[in-house]
């Protein structure tokens, strides 16, 4: 089993730990996203909203600003469709709009079909990859520069426990996990050293989220946490707190 890391005991984040940050979060409208981009802009930073459905990131948006936190940027975007070129467009927007970038949380993801990998279609397989794993590499190519001209940048990746052990019908949810595990590794080691660009990964765990309900429908919601309850971990890799921590995987909820 891979090694992994959890969150420092007794850490607690400073109220403004994010202030001046400009935050990117995908899958930004709903379960793990939201409450990441809440947290964020309740520690200081403007985040940039990410996501598929518009709806759901005008609310987010809403929430953020009814509290008194930073007005957030919406971006409505189907990541099934990100091409190379859209990503280089959104990052030149980043750029023109904010004129910087601190950190980008990959969270968005598709679970796809719960079956064997015979059985598996071939075109859905692509969707989830293509989520998954195919627009965070895009995305992560295209924000480089502007991490890098950040004093102290970090990219999450969210990966799962199936990304670190494979296990039967989780098919190409599970293979993507993995992916961005090794993208994670990979960026780590060609940044450590010759930038102040951290990268990481945290699975999340059994979390009370649509997904989760999709995944296990004959669970009681109820006992499993909220996304709130994980955000310590989020903020701490996110803030200069983790500065020096990079090609890492964290669990956000003890492991059974
Ligand atoms: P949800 O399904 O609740 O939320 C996923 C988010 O991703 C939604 O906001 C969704 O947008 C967005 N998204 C999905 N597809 C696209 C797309 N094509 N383009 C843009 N945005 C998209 O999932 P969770 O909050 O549970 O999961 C968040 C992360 O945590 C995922 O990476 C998941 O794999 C991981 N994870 C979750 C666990 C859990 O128990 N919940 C356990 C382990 C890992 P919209 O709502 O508009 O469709």
């Amino acid at each position: 089993m891979k090694d992994t890391k959890s969150l420092p005991a007794g850490y607690s984040p400073a109220e403004k730990l994010l202030e001046e940050r400009v935050i990117l979060v995908t899958g930004a409208g709903d379960g793990i996203g939201r409450a990441a981009a809440r947290s964020f802009a309740a520690h200081g930073a403007t985040v940039v909203l990410l996501g598929k459905t518009q709806g759901k990131l005008e609310q987010v948006y809403d929430e953020i600003v009814a509290a008194g936190h930073p007005e957030p940027l919406i971006l409505p975007l189907d990541l099934q469709y990100l091409t190379a070129d859209s990503a280089d467009e959104l990052a030149n927007q980043l750029r023109n709009e904010l004129g910087r970038l601190d950190g980008l949380l990959h969270n968005a993801a598709l679970l796809g079909s719960l079956t064997t990998v015979a059985d598996y279609s071939p075109e859905r397989w692509q969707q989830v990859m293509q989520v998954n794993v195919h627009a965070a590499f895009l995305l992560t190519r295209a924000l480089l520069p502007l991490l890098k001209e950040a004093p102290d940048a970090s990219i999450v990746f969210t990966t799962s426990s199936v990304g670190r052990q494979g296990r039967a019908f989780w098919g190409a949810y599970a293979v993507s996990k993995f992916a961005c595990e090794g993208l994670m590794e990979t960026l780590a080691d060609e940044l450590e050293e010759v930038t102040a660009v951290r990268a990481n990964a945290i699975n999340p765990g059994a979390t009370r989220t649509r997904m989760r309900a999709a995944a296990y429908p004959g669970e009681d919601p109820n006992t499993r946490p909220v996304a709130d309850s994980l955000m310590p971990l989020y903020l701490y890799l996110m803030g200069p707190d983790s500065r020096g921590v990079t090609g890492c995987s964290f669990d956000a909820q003890p492991r059974h």
